[in-house]
């Protein structure tokens, strides 16, 4: 496929340059295909740069598991860290919190984690090979990610473990003094720990996708920075409309993260996504109390991982209405409590505030979509689509050169819900 076969200005143009659309951008061009990425802002700048930089090997379970029906109580109150929620938009969305809760049956598990172990695998292996050819390997720690209770927790504990090993997914079970081995800058006020050692980290997500998007650019893509208006079938390909023109290409890829389901309206579909917001706040590390991996409070509810910048807390989920005002509500109940674990500074920069895309069974949508050709869905990447970016976009790009992709895409087909 050419340009000048085609005649269009490109082979695929990839709307959206978060780490699904890089990615897809990446995959493609490695295909051969002449590739246009698309984004109203730099790479990396949204969604993509505030998380909380684990490449997770063992996020298989989503959050609607059977263990979500015993929290429910506790979550009702609205005070939990964990979850908080809005009772107009919960009211507004029924359907879509009807059908997640649906999802999280004892039955939908081992499809789900399956189909999410696929997505992982091919996805680590992926980072691990672009971190290095992006000349961005100083930025990934290969030291795991360590999920801690202060609670006697050891048998919650030993049922993660004992359920990650069927996946063959490595994990360590620590007491106290173990913790304290790998975290000695750390209060000792967790009991339990269980470290994901295949699990890496990043200390800034945000550089890696724009370090990515440089590779991309290197192996002569092209980067464009406009707002996207429209999407519209143009004889055998597209028309994307711009805030300042128009690309056509034979295929277009979206993957606007949270944004995905505004310009597929237009088209007849509506896209089930619900908005997992979550905050962030980075503060000045005490050099002497120095963190080596991402910490996973389960009791409190937040993250803390070492950044380029600072100590990085990340929240649990809100849900309400994608663009609603902020509420720091979470951020202002976690931050007094990591304090109390790690030693830090005052704040560096204001919170920042991002969306995880969460389709009701918490699977992203990955195939074409339903009645257009040649119109790519890559969204939908709930909690881990940091970690799971490269093997969403690599499959989109397998599927539209016809190849097969590198793990079982069936799950994710759009045509599960379009
Ligand atoms: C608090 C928090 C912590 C997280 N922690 C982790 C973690 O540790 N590990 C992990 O794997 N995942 C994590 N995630 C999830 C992960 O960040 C997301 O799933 C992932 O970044 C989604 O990537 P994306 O490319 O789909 O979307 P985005 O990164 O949001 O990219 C979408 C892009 O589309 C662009 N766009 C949208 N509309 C338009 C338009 N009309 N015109 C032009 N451009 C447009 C935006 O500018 C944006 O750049 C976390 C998320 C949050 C909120």
């Amino acid at each position: 496929m050419s340009d000048n076969f085609t005649g269009k200005q490109a082979d695929v143009v990839v709307l959206g340059a978060g780490i699904v659309g890089v990615s897809t951008a990446i995959a493609a061009r490695q295909r051969g295909l002449s590739v246009i990425l698309v984004d109203r802002r730099e790479p990396g700048s949204e969604t993509s740069y505030g998380n909380a930089g684990v490449l997770s090997s063992g996020s298989i379970l989503p959050l609607n598991k059977p263990s979500l029906f015993s929290a429910l109580p506790t979550y009702m109150t609205n005070r939990h860290a964990a979850l908080r929620w809005d009772p107009v938009w919960t009211i507004r969305n029924i359907d879509w919190v009807a059908r997640f809760l649906a999802n999280a049956t004892t039955s939908r598990v081992k499809p789900r984690a399956t189909a999410l172990h696929g997505l992982i695998g091919a996805s680590l292996n992926l980072h691990r090979e672009w971190i290095v050819k992006a000349d961005a390997s100083q930025r990934i720690r290969e030291t795991g990610w360590l999920k801690v209770w202060r609670s006697d927790a050891v048998a919650a504990a030993k049922g993660e473990q004992a359920f990650l090993a069927e996946y063959d997914i490595a994990s360590e079970l620590l007491d106290r003094q173990a913790i304290s081995a790998l975290e000695p800058n750390i209060v000792p006020v967790y009991k339990v720990g269980l470290l994901h050692t295949q699990t890496a980290s990043v200390d800034s997500p945000g550089e890696v996708v724009k370090a990515y998007a440089r590779m991309f650019a290197g192996s002569g893509g092209a980067i464009r920075q406009s707002d996207i208006k429209a999407i519209i079938p143009d004889g055998e390909g597209w028309r994307v409309v711009l805030a300042d023109g128009a690309i056509s290409a034979r295929h277009v890829v979206v993957a606007l993260g949270p944004w995905s389901g505004d310009l597929l309206r237009p088209l007849g579909y509506r896209v089930p996504m619900a908005f997992e917001r979550g905050y962030h706040r980075e503060f000045k590390p005490n050099p002497a109390r120095a963190l080596q991996r991402p910490i996973h409070d389960a009791e409190g509810s937040f993250l803390m991982t070492p950044m380029e910048q600072g100590i990085r807390v990340t929240t649990g989920v809100e849900l309400t209405a994608r663009d609603a005002p902020s509420s720091f509500a979470q951020l202002d109940a976690v931050v007094p409590v990591a304090r109390g674990v790690v030693e830090f500074g005052e704040a560096v920069g204001e919170p920042w505030r991002g969306s995880r895309p969460t389709l009701p069974d918490s699977l992203p949508m990955i195939g074409p979509a339903p009645r257009h050709p040649g119109l790519w869905l890559a969204f939908g990447n709930q909690h881990i689509g940091f970690t799971t970016g490269p093997a969403t976009g690599a499959a989109i790009a397998a599927m539209i050169g016809r190849a097969p992709p590198p793990f079982d895409v069936g799950p994710f087909s759009p045509s599960r819900y379009l």
